[in-house]
């Protein structure tokens, strides 16, 4: 066993005396619930990215489900109805469009891990309505050729931004581009702009944004705050026009975002710093693939990922080391809810059999990704 510390997969860096000072002025205010911070997050949110729309939820999973949900009430579609989705993702992905009684539709993945184009268009049928693309490890993939696709057949386009937090391609947050109709960010503990728990869904329409508030406080119409802050006395007096849900993002955390927010391009620059020393050091390896990204210098890296022959092998050999890989992510058609997927994706299936994340984040040293990728070396070439 090495006498140095472990080396996790993923470990959240937080900016404590910032993060404390916001919490604070929560604390000290006696407003911990929705509103002020939040409503500032969302602000600086629409700031740094050029949303339109941001509205802020206690997750990523529950923007997903109410995209999925609002889109489906705005243009109409009927249980059964279809999006197209990837079969590499966190099921979350997929949970939200089964939340809705429709179903997901596999489409195959490319070199980056996204959905493939081709394939897309090969699944497209009468009954698909929108098409769901992760940007994967914070890659935008070929996110622009499936927005052509959409546009050309009519449907709608979700972007699970969950590893996206910072991603630009020249200058720019693929979320906002024309066609993109809703961007769900995550802030969950271990992604790029780390909370406890939470997300912001950016729709391009205002009146979804307007929806997704009412839907994401129990379909009350107004909303606590602006209850209680615009005037002396707390308006009691609401309607509640749908059966929404209890979704909203909180003060606390916030408070935490905004304490992280300042330095998170800094901090995806640093991600790619070390990536680039990763695909340096084992891009001589015949037998290590590394996933290369679109606009790499602009790509707000979440994981590092390679195909190895023996993914079993190396966790085991690294974890010798102290050193802890993972899996991002099973192929979902393997799991019994998908299962009717099986067989749709021979890639995505083929690949995610040999997918394993090195570790990444930033805590990491040049000289912890050399001796990561010194040993990853080594032990491939041994699996031989
Ligand atoms: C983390 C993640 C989610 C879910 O985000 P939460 O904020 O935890 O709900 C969804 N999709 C992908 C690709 C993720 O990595």
């Amino acid at each position: 066993m090495s006498q140095q510390t472990a080396i996790q997969v993923l470990k959240p860096k937080f900016h404590i005396e910032e993060c404390l000072a916001q919490v604070r002025e929560c604390l000290e205010r006696g407003w911990t619930g929705a509103g002020f911070k939040t409503v500032e997050l969302e602000e600086q949110w629409k700031t740094y990215t050029g949303h339109s729309h941001a509205c802020y939820l206690n997750s990523n999973t529950a923007g997903l489900h109410l995209a999925v949900r609002l889109l489906k009430r705005r243009y109409g579609w009927q249980d059964g109805d279809e999006i197209i989705s990837t079969p590499i993702t966190f099921i979350s992905s997929n949970h939200a469009i089964l939340y809705e009684n429709l179903r997901p539709c596999f489409a195959d993945v490319d070199e980056y891990l996204c959905l493939d184009p081709e394939d897309v268009e090969r699944k497209i049928n009468a009954r698909t309505r929108a098409v769901l693309f992760v940007g994967y490890g914070g890659r935008v993939g070929r996110l622009e050729r499936i927005l052509e696709i959409c546009r050309r057949h009519g449907l709608r386009l979700i972007l699970d931004a969950a590893h996206m937090s910072g991603t630009r391609v020249k200058g720019v947050f693929p979320g906002t581009w024309e066609g993109v109709d809703v961007a769900v960010y995550s802030y969950q503990a271990v992604k790029n702009l780390p909370t406890g728990d939470s997300g912001m869904v950016c729709f391009a329409e205002g009146e979804l944004d307007t929806e997704c508030r009412r839907e994401a406080w129990l379909g009350i119409n107004k909303d606590t705050y602006s209850r209680s802050s615009n005037s002396g006395t707390y308006k009691w007096k609401y309607d509640v026009e749908t059966v929404g849900f209890k979704y909203n993002g909180n003060a606390i955390m916030a408070a935490i975002a905004l304490g992280q927010l300042p330095y998170l391009d800094e901090e995806n620059a640093y991600r790619r710093t070390l990536v680039k020393r990763y695909d340096q050091r084992l891009s001589s390896n015949p037998r290590v693939q590394i996933i290369g990204a679109p606009y790499a210098e602009e790509c707000a890296y979440h994981i590092y990922e390679i195909l190895v022959p023996d993914r079993e092998a190396l966790l085991a050999r690294l974890a010798k080391e102290n050193i802890y890989g993972g899996v991002h992510y099973r192929d979902n058609t393997e799991y019994a809810m998908y299962a009717y997927g099986q067989g749709s994706c021979p890639r995505a299936h083929e690949l995610s059999q040999h997918l394993l994340t090195l570790p990444l984040h930033l805590y990491l040293t040049l000289e912890d990704v050399d001796r990561i990728a010194a040993i990853v070396n080594q032990a491939v070439k041994e699996d031989l």
